[in-house]
């Protein structure tokens, strides 16, 4: 059985669009990179995958409250965006030295 260890195909500061899920739409920037669940934290303006939080009310405050925490998003989730085409699927290149570069796949363009 093969079994490949999954490729992550973003990294931090990449600028991705949600493709998938209840935030579809959005666009953010890659702030965090778990590769072993293949997943990543975006964040954007709009709020990507935010999970509101309730914190119990303490002695102090005597109020509970909700705060928002941004939770990691499956990379199938996510586009990464081309700035001439917008989302786009990633392709590979390899560059006459050997060197593999990220490439849009609709125009070529280096990611
Ligand atoms: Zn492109």
């Amino acid at each position: 059985m093969a079994n490949a260890k999954p490729k992550m195909k973003l990294k931090k500061g990449d600028h991705v669009q949600v493709i998938q899920g209840k935030d579809v739409g959005k666009r953010g920037e890659v702030a965090r990179v778990i590769p072993e669940r293949n997943m990543v934290v975006v964040e954007g303006t709009e709020g990507i995958n935010v999970a509101k939080k309730h914190q119990k009310p303490t002695k102090a405050t005597m109020q509970g409250g909700i705060q928002d925490k941004t939770m990691p998003i499956h990379v199938s989730n996510l586009m990464l965006i081309c700035s001439k085409d917008g989302p786009t699927k990633v392709g590979y290149r390899i560059d006459p030295n050997g060197e593999k570069h990220r490439v849009c796949r609709k125009c070529g363009a280096e990611l």
